[in-house]
């Protein structure tokens, strides 16, 4: 009789998930487990909208696994005396889990092979499949090198494979039912403060529905509505991806390619797997500039508190930083306008305003949110490493009717359309005062030429 334990990390899911799947079909007794990992509770990574989001997901997790006629084993503490405790009770012979890219996911791979080779001398065997990203990095390579460091070769190459198909949830999970499942933290034992923001349902099935809606039509007008920032022209699946409750394998399926709009989606969605790629290849991404500009970063306190509270006097900046705080999310537009007003308007480390994401983004991806933020600072892959984007432009642009700006920004409720975009210039505007909106903290040209002169562009 074999068993086998699949350890579940954000691939929370039934559907699509190959190494349930996997599981399901090789051994007589499969064991779900899921362990709250004190490794990454215990580092700034665990922000609270992220781990509120999780555990909404988990809890989902263990009903659909209830429903196949399993459970999911939940534990909490470190990942290799989990799975070692588990795989010695159980006594199980195979370990299945999705292989991740970061840094800590393979040292947690590498700790796991070794648990099986040395310690349990061989009598488990570790098996990683792709639930994760969809080519899995390495698989396409450019020619003399190993990673891709430019987005548009990739895509090409990336659209071009055959990609896997999704696999269909197992109707059956046959676990043995003398195993103690361990009861449900709560959010309160995990993270220290509340979730901050107003966010969307976790879970599978609140996943599912998600993507139902957005391939019922949305998906088509993607092209012309996704930059518009009042407009809900995006698909909003960024934080189920991120935990793994929809698989991306599901969605590029699902993906028309003749309609426009559903090519658009697909690349981004090459976005995600080429973040990945790169993040597998630098380790450190997170930490170090992957093209150094030899930036000596101003350290200016008042300016990153104005643009963390969004008081940085430039309405759509103001607006992006406040939809980040409210709702644990931000359009990607704004992302891309704050991110490039904080590395050059302001000239601040990427590394600072990297974190105050990941401290409120409930879909904080470590590939995804330092690689474009080092792709807006240009010491990232993008080929115009000193490109700024203007944030009075970029809003009568993107939010031609102010109406994203006036959503978020409550003081310029009452400002007319001409000036929502730069309120400083309406006459007769005071801006300063108690309770008003602020003046803006840097003239955008001045800004520009000092950015300019400091990359020695
Ligand atoms: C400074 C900055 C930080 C970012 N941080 C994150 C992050 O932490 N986590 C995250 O998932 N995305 C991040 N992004 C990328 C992008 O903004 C979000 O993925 C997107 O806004 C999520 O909304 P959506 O699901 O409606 O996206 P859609 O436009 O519907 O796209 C579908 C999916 O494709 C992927 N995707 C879209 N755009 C990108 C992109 N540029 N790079 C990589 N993948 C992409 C996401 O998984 C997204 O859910 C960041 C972008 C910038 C400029």
């Amino acid at each position: 009789m074999t068993t086998a334990v699949v350890l579940f990390t954000r691939d929370l899911r039934v559907h699509d998930h190959p190494a349930l799947t996997a599981a399901v079909e090789r051994a007589d007794r499969v064991v779900p487990l899921f362990v709250f990992d004190d490794a990454i509770l215990g580092s700034r990574y665990a922000a609270p909208n992220r781990v509120s989001h999780l555990l909404d997901a988990v809890v989902e997790l263990r009903s659909a696994l209830g429903e196949r006629g399993a459970g999911l084993v939940v534990r909490r503490g470190e990942v290799l005396d989990a799975v070692r405790e588990m795989v010695v009770e159980v006594r199980a012979d195979e370990l299945h889990l999705s292989s991740d890219v970061s840094g800590y996911a393979r040292r947690r791979e590498e700790a796991l092979r070794s648990l099986a080779r040395d310690e349990l001398e061989g009598r488990l065997r570790v098996y990683t499949h792709e639930g994760i990203v969809l080519v899995p990095p390495g698989e396409i390579e450019p020619s003399g090198g190993d990673h891709f460091k430019v987005f548009s070769p990739y895509w090409r190459r990336w659209v071009a494979l055959e990609h896997r198909q999704p696999e269909p949830a197992p109707s059956r999970v046959p676990m043995p039912t003398a195993i103690r499942t361990g009861t449900m933290p709560r959010l309160d034992e995990l993270v220290d403060t509340a979730p901050g923001a107003d966010l969307p349902p976790a879970g599978e099935s609140a996943a599912r529905t998600r993507m139902e809606e957005w391939f019922d039509g949305p998906v088509d007008a993607y092209e012309e509505r996704r930059n518009l920032l009042a407009e809900d022209g995006t698909s909003r699946l960024s934080p189920y991806l991120h935990m793994g409750e929809i698989s991306v394998a599901e969605l590029v399926a699902r993906v028309d390619r003749s309609q426009e709009g559903q090519e658009a989606f697909l690349q981004e969605l090459c976005w995600r797997d080429f973040n990945h790629q790169m993040l597998a290849a630098r380790p450190d991404l997170p930490h170090s500039d992957i093209r150094t500009q030899h930036d000596r970063w101003r350290d200016d306190e008042d300016a990153i508190e104005a643009w963390k509270q969004g008081r940085t006097g430039y309405p759509v900046v103001d607006a992006g930083m406040r939809q980040l705080l409210r709702d644990g999310w931000m359009h990607n537009r704004a992302r891309m306008i704050v991110a490039s007003f904080l590395t050059k308007h302001l000239y601040v480390d990427w590394r600072v305003g990297a974190w105050h994401f990941m401290d409120h983004l409930v879909d904080g991806d470590l590939a995804n949110n330092f690689g474009q933020w080092q792709w807006t600072a240009g010491t990232g892959t993008d080929s115009r490493p000193n490109r700024m984007f203007n944030p009075v432009t970029q809003s009568e642009r993107y939010d031609p009717q102010g109406t994203y700006i006036r959503r978020y920004v409550d003081e310029l409720a009452d400002v007319d359309d001409p000036h929502i975009h730069a309120p400083w210039e309406a006459e007769g505007t005071l801006l300063g005062g108690e309770g008003d909106y602020p003046p803006p903290i840097v003239d955008h040209r001045e800004a520009r030429a000092r950015f300019l002169e400091a990359r020695d562009a």
